[in-house]
């Protein structure tokens, strides 16, 4: 059918990049844009030689080419059209799909008015070290993609599935130090089974039945309150977190509502833990290191199971996390998956952003 054939003309796997603006503080602080971007050819460039520090340990390459590169200038509904757009009328189709972002993340803050008192005393942000920046623009890139795809869900239900008994369901929890938590429901601990026939299930993960927006918006708020204030309160918390929003398209059985609906399709977001994050293995808290650990355990099975896809490689090895384990039903069979690699431009971030593009252009 025509749908069939629009869902193979949808890449398996695309890694696109999107870099913030130079931010107030960094303009301030007259550091420099070192990342330039061609969208013509897709190409991208750290300039890491208008660097301060010496950096030639890190830096293999400087020049990267992507699926698409966006820039400042980029508004947040051509980043939906470039992603996620395209795959929504696959999920009617029985497939999964699932878009990451990715990148350094905002520090929290206490570690933010640490820095302006420092300023203010003596000046010494200049020669703090390059994770003292700001957030590469994860969370401000992932809030308004689920919200777009369920309207353009919702219009596809209104206009080519009218009468067919389609019904869509949101969920929304958190991998926090390897452990699941409903971020709808309180922060409740939860497990996961698989059954039998590889479907892994969260047991007691609520899913709330959408029909409208507005819904989906409410849920989003809520679960983005739930994260941040969670059981310390800490915002640092979010940052070593992966959070993932569910939509899930399912049919009901002979229209029948009281029976429960047949799942379709679902279309996972995920706002990944900070990727500097992973790098924490040396910190002196020991539960920072483990966290750390784990942090760079699963963005590391991330990366191996996505190419593992790539590759039409029959072993998946989504045990290496909870993230991939949680993902797994998504990594299997002819489902898609989108990489939103976010950078920041300044000089600063030299190191994050490398690393990033780096780990971007493994997966690719
Ligand atoms: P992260 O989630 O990666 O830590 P955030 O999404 O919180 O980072 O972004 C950090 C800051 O930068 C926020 O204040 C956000 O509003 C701003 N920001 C991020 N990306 C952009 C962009 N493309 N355009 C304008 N502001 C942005
Ligand atoms: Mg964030």
């Amino acid at each position: 059918s025509a749908d069939r054939e629009r869902a193979n003309n949808v890449a398996k796997i695309k890694v696109v990049v999107r870099k913030r603006p130079l931010n107030k503080k960094e303009i301030a602080k007259k550091e420099e844009d070192i990342v330039t971007i061609d969208p013509t050819t897709n190409s991208l460039t750290v300039h890491e030689t208008k660097l301060k520090v010496d950096l030639t340990e890190y830096v293999e390459k400087n020049e990267f080419v992507f699926d698409a590169v966006m820039g400042e200038d980029v508004s947040n509904d051509k980043v939906y059209s470039e992603t996620v757009e395209p795959i929504v009328p696959i999920i009617f189709q029985r497939t999964k799909a699932t878009c990451f972002a990715y990148g350094q993340t905002g520090k929290s803050f206490c570690c933010v008015f640490l820095l302006i008192v420092l300023h203010f005393l003596n000046d010494l942000t200049n020669y703090l070290p390059p994770e003292a920046g700001d957030g590469s623009g994860k969370t401000y890139t992932m809030q308004p993609l689920p919200l777009k795809a369920s309207q353009d869900i919702f219009t596809l239900m209104h206009h080519n599935y009218r009468n067919e008994g389609y019904q869509l369901f949101a969920s929304f929890f958190e991998i926090y130090g390897g452990k699941v938590f409903d971020l709808l429901n309180d922060r409740k601990k939860l497990f996961m089974r698989e059954d039998g026939k590889q479907q892994v299930c969260i047991v007691g993960l609520q899913e709330h039945r959408v029909s409208h927006v507005e819904t989906v918006k409410e849920l989003i708020e809520k679960g983005n309150a739930t994260r941040s204030t969670g059981t310390t309160g800490a915002n640092e918390e979010s940052s070593r977190s992966h959070a993932i929003l569910q939509l899930a398209i399912k049919r009901l059985v002979d229209g029948n509502e009281s029976k429960p609906a047949r799942p379709i399709g679902k279309l996972s977001f995920i706002d990944l833990a900070g990727s500097e994050r992973g790098a924490d293995t040396t910190d002196n808290d020991k539960q920072t290191r483990m966290e750390g650990a784990e942090i760079n355990k699963s963005l590391l099975s991330l990366k191996e199971c996505i190419r593992a896809l790539d590759n039409d490689q029959g072993h998946i090895p989504f045990r290496g996390s909870k993230l991939t384990e949680v993902l797994r039903d998504s990594f299997v069979g002819d489902s898609r998956t989108v990489m939103i690699s976010c950078i920041s431009p300044n000089s600063g971030s030299c190191e994050h952003t490398l690393n990033t593009l780096r780990y971007a252009d493994r997966v690719k």
